[in-house]
């Protein structure tokens, strides 16, 4: 089987993320409650039980909501920056200290087959990380909640079989919706949410390798539509000079409430 995937949900509602390999099965991220997560896990016929780890990006609440709830009800392991348990320690209650796992940002770990990289990205909260997971040969990346795309995480997303990106906002949505000034600007800003201009343009510099799927993530549903959101990577990938087959490369979606497929992704 290799290494798979499913995006159980993603946007400014709340994000999760499963990640299986033939001996291991992890979490990323719990932006929901303990119940809804069951759910949707159920949806992929993963049980909590099957989970040997939870990995956390950061302490916003769209990405910690049931965390503390599941990981005691399931006894399961989390890993997180120490930042991050530092500034999620109000939000998720004591979690035992058997379960407490610190994983520095810019490391690797492994469960059984599957390797974990942990890498910092640019996003308003404590120490928050991306994570890409390796198996099979195969690369997985996850991006979202990033503010830019720097040099330093373009080099850690090369090579990438299949990511899932960050689409966030159209900017335009955006400036005319009716958020005030200073959360526009915070979306806005380095240390943000990456655009659907800004999407495509990060893809112009990853496209050249082994990607062959990039799914659109945390779109907002105030300042988002899905389709704006492939209609504006492809423009920005044509205006760059990047035509693809579609047996050659596919952008893909994802849902604010309910899973995707698995993926199965493969080099
Ligand atoms: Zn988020
Ligand atoms: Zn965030």
């Amino acid at each position: 089987m290799g290494l798979r995937f499913s995006v159980l949900s993603s946007g400014s509602t709340g994000n999760a993320t499963v990640v299986s390999t033939d001996l291991a099965t992890v979490l990323i991220d719990v932006g929901f409650s303990g119940k809804k997560i069951e759910e949707l896990l159920r949806d992929r016929e993963i049980a909590a039980q099957d989970l040997d780890a939870i990995f956390v990006t950061h302490e916003h609440s769209d990405h910690i909501k049931g965390l503390g709830a599941f990981a005691r009800k399931h006894r399961l392991p989390v890993y997180a920056n120490e930042n991050t348990w530092g500034a999620m320690k109000q939000k998720i209650g004591e979690i035992p200290e058997e379960q407490r796992r610190i994983l520095p940002s810019d490391s690797v770990m492994e469960i059984a087959d599957l390797r974990i990289e942990s890498y910092a990205i640019s996003h308003d909260a404590a120490e928050p990380v991306g994570y890409c997971f390796l198996a099979d040969g195969a690369k997985l990346s996850l991006a979202t909640d990033l503010g830019y795309v720097s040099d330093k995480v373009m080099r850690q997303l090369q090579n990438s079989d299949v990511m899932v990106l960050e689409s966030n906002h159209d900017v335009n949505m955006l400036r005319m919706g009716r958020y005030p000034w200073n959360i526009k600007r915070r979306i806005l800003g380095d240390t943000g949410h990456l655009s659907n201009e800004a999407a495509g343009e990060a893809l112009c510099s990853l496209l050249t390798g082994s990607l062959r799927r990039v799914y659109l993530a945390h779109l907002s549903q105030e300042h988002n539509l899905m389709d704006l959101a492939k209609l504006t990577v492809n423009t920005v990938l044509e205006d760059n000079g990047y035509f693809y087959r579609k047996d050659e490369f596919a952008l893909c979606e994802t849902y604010h409430d309910r899973s995707t497929a698995w993926d199965i992704v493969k080099k």
